[in-house]
């Protein structure tokens, strides 16, 4: 999972715990949180139903003892190590008999990645409508990237406020009131007009347009040379610190296929006080105004001049892609896709000590899970309708980009992929007793969610914090931006034989001491009996949208319902 990523460690009390006890049966053996075998059955053809039942805990292990290894280097994406974790993964796909989906007949898919690092000579200077320019420093003052991937690029441009800069049709809302903005510079708000009403924006929940990569992407859609993010803590739910680190050294992007920013920047908040003062506005009236449907842009007369000096460098990655195809006729060219990054944050030669990203949990778990549903789907007898998509994707760290690739370019359209399943992070902790399926309720595939998680006695644990915005920070998301159904399977707090709490401590120290740490390491005496029920219970849900009739779609009024309709 990337970082501002990690799942919440917030306690959200959950009634449905209790209705699970009284669902355990005498029959249930000691190693694996069993289904109730006959709901299931009854569900899934017996050929599905055996396959299932050859998912194994120790499959999942073996494939995260390699993935894991020192040897590996922390699978860094355009690094030794990743190039390793991505053949291996290929070995597997070949030896399952999977078809290879990847470029010319390969299980490998190319994916062009450019790192862009901003260099000191950068100069960001700030004109107000009256008073001194203000000469801003870098991190400090501000941040910025220049997107079109140049080594030098030039801005001189006026400066138009568009409040959130959202446009959703959706929900009725336009920012930018059919304006002109091409050759201009953007300041904008972060986050999303506030609301407790489900229906707009749903509400205290984050949608997309409150994410600042939304903001970038619609601006340079609608022309814009640049854009200023303006940080007020609240409104981005982190401090400065988090923009700075997150925006400085070497950023990594996929080569350019569309329009970007020559100016993708934040500033202070202070910095663009001081700025709408300049034009005799108030930045507090400002950011009040733009909640207003009715809110139209202003043209504050000031402008921004930059001189961006960047260090571009390009490499590559690759997707591994293989696909087991459908046994319907009719079906056969439509798809329910698995997704799993395999990349890590590779090896650090310069860090005394311990400098291997080992990468265990996040995400050799995921890619162990891929593989063994790989195997399983291949050793079934009789294969469902639709084909299956096995995919294991580079760059997660660095920005969701192989998937966002894969996205851009799947094997089979994206129009025809009935439902995305991910998995990131799914950790070895034992028998899980709950699932998070967190975008699920999206999705018109919910009741059978729904239904199968109640025959593998698996409760649904909901988002703690869904203002926090997960859903957008995973792999998963990247086949919603394309229209694809989809969401992550992950285990939630309560595993067998530990109390809530114990599960919440869990994820505490993990979250503290070993996410993103070189010590996210394999150990022997991990429990992969979680990994396997997350593996299985996918496997029921993804046999059932192969074999339906109809794909799966979003629900009416969904941000993504557009994405998908274009699609189809
Ligand atoms: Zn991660």
């Amino acid at each position: 999972m990337q970082a501002i990523a990690r799942r919440s460690v917030f306690v959200v009390p959950l009634a449905v715990l209790s209705l699970m006890a009284s669902a355990e049966s005498g029959a249930v053996p000691a190693a694996a949180p069993a289904p109730n075998r006959e709901a299931v059955s009854v569900r899934l053809p017996s050929e599905a139903f055996s396959a299932m039942e050859t998912i194994s805990p120790e499959h999942i292990r073996w494939h995260v003892r390699f993935l894991a290894h020192d040897l590996l280097e922390g699978r860094g994406t355009g690094q030794r190590g990743g190039d390793i974790a991505a053949e291996y993964i290929a070995t597997q796909f070949a030896e399952y008999g999977l078809k290879p989906a990847g470029d010319n007949g390969s299980y490998l898919q190319k994916v062009p990645l450019v790192g862009v690092t901003t260099l000191p000579d950068t100069q960001f200077a700030l004109f107000p409508k009256q008073g001194p320019s203000m000469d801003l420093k870098p991190l400090d003052d501000y941040v910025a990237y220049d997107q079109t991937q140049q080594p030098q690029s030039d801005v001189d441009a006026d400066i138009v406020y568009v409040g959130y800069g959202i446009e959703a049709p959706e929900y009725n809302w336009d920012d930018y009131k059919g304006m002109d903005v091409r050759g201009k510079v953007l300041l904008m708000l972060v986050n999303e007009p506030p609301s407790d009403d489900p229906k707009f924006f749903k509400g205290k929940a984050l949608t997309y347009y409150g994410r600042w990569t939304y903001k970038y992407e619609e601006a340079a859609r609608k022309g814009a040379v640049g854009v200023i993010l303006i940080h007020r803590e609240d409104m981005a739910s982190y401090p400065w610190e988090v923009v700075r680190n997150s925006n400085s050294g070497e950023k990594s992007f996929l080569k350019l296929e569309g329009p970007a920013l020559k100016v993708a920047s934040w500033v202070q908040f202070d910095v663009a006080k001081k700025l709408v003062a300049g034009s005799g506005a108030d930045l507090d009236k400002l950011i009040t105004d733009a909640s207003s449907r009715d809110f139209h842009p202003v043209t504050l007369g000031a402008k921004l001049r930059t001189h961006m000096v960047s260090k571009v460098r390009n490499f590559e990655s690759n997707n591994v892609l293989a696909i087991l195809p459908g046994s319907n006729r009719n079906l056969k060219d439509q798809a329910v896709m698995y997704t799993a990054h395999y990349d890590h944050l590779g090896i650090r030669p310069n860090m005394p000590g311990d400098n291997i990203y080992n990468g265990a949990a996040d995400n050799a778990t995921g890619c162990g899970i891929l593989l063994e549903l790989a195997r399983a789907y291949s050793a079934a007898k009789e294969h469902p309708g639709r084909s299956i998509i096995f995919a294991a994707v580079t760059a997660e760290e660095q920005g969701l980009l192989g998937s966002e690739y894969l996205g851009k370019h799947p094997p089979i359209p994206a129009g025809k992929i009935a439902l995305d399943l991910n998995y990131d992070d799914v950790r070895p902790l034992g028998a899980a007793e709950e699932v998070e399926v967190s975008g699920a309720e999206r999705t018109t595939f919910y009741p059978w969610v729904q239904a199968t998680a109640k025959e593998f006695r698996l409760a649904i644990r909901p988002d703690a914090r869904p203002e926090a915005g997960h859903f957008y920070r995973s792999d998963h998301f990247s086949m919603a931006r394309v229209g694809i159904p989809s969401f992550s399977i992950n285990e939630g707090m309560k595993f067998k034989g530990h109390d809530e709490a114990w599960g919440l401590a869990q994820d505490k120290e993990y979250t503290e001491k070993h996410y993103h740490q070189p010590s996210d390491e394999y150990h022997p005496e991990m429990d992969f009996t979680g990994d396997s029920a997350m593996a299985r219970f996918g496997f029921a849900l993804g046999w059932e949208a192969a074999s339906f009739s109809k794909l799966v779609g979003w629900q009416k009024g969904d941000e993504f319902e557009a994405a998908r309709a274009k699609s189809q």
